[in-house]
């Protein structure tokens, strides 16, 4: 009998879209609004998925730096390394050459799959379209950036393959908050469950992000001071 790559008995897996340093911080390249809100509610769920060891697959954006197109997660770039607390310790690395090939098991031994893609939609890179059509998983949980691109790419992706999403809009971040809303009513409308980290893990106090350096994430400027 051929056993199947990839098997799992958990049911729920997250699904981390490019939650990469040129997105999420001040500095980096291309980095989304309200980044500080996102990261705060992006670090409570990994804080989740680490106690209740809930496997994941991240997607990490990485262009060649001769790629004018795509100046930003740049291979080999500090901007194009994931947040550090998005990483977990067991985990693996796949470049985007267009194999399919997946060691057997592989959520046996690591705890998260972190695919490279050169594109937005997952499902264009033959391995990444390969796990998420071949996981034994139905339940899937997304969060990440950009909303309104990669995100809505991969539950759209996700969606086509009979798979319930629920999509944390409070943590995933956006470029364009009108497009965003699109991208959300989008997915909504094609079967996604839109949620938040507040209905799912309750409320928080944690205000600080400690990942950024800008003066709101190291909570050195309040609400009322931003003009
Ligand atoms: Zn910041």
């Amino acid at each position: 009998m051929i056993r199947p790559a990839i098997t799992l008995r958990r049911k729920r897996m997250i699904v981390d879209v490019d939650t990469q340093r040129d997105f999420f911080l001040a500095s980096g390249a291309k980095c989304i609004r309200n980044h500080r809100r996102v990261l705060v509610n992006i670090r409570r769920v990994m804080a989740w998925s680490r106690l209740k060891n809930v496997r994941m697959v991240s997607t990490v954006q990485g262009y060649d730096p001769s790629d004018r197109e795509h100046p930003y997660c740049v291979k080999g770039t500090y901007g194009q390394e994931k947040i550090s607390y998005t990483m977990r310790e067991r985990n693996i690395r796949f470049a985007a050459d267009g194999c399919t090939d997946l060691p057997r098991d592989i959520f046996k031994d690591y705890d998260q799959v972190i695919l490279q893609k050169r594109c937005v939609d997952p499902c264009d890179e033959p391995r990444a379209d390969r796990i998420l059509s071949e996981l034994a998983i139905n339940d899937f949980i997304v969060f990440g950036a950009v909303a309104e691109d990669s995100v809505k790419a991969t539950v759209l992706g996700l969606l086509a393959r009979k798979k319930h999403v629920t999509v944390l809009t409070d943590a995933t971040g956006s470029h364009d908050k009108a497009a965003a809303e699109i991208a959300f009513r989008q997915m909504e409308a094609k079967g996604a469950k839109l949620s938040d980290t507040k209905s799912l893990f309750g409320s928080t106090h944690l205000r600080l992000v400690g990942t950024c350096e800008c003066d709101r994430c190291q909570g050195k400027v309040t609400k009322t001071s931003v003009a």
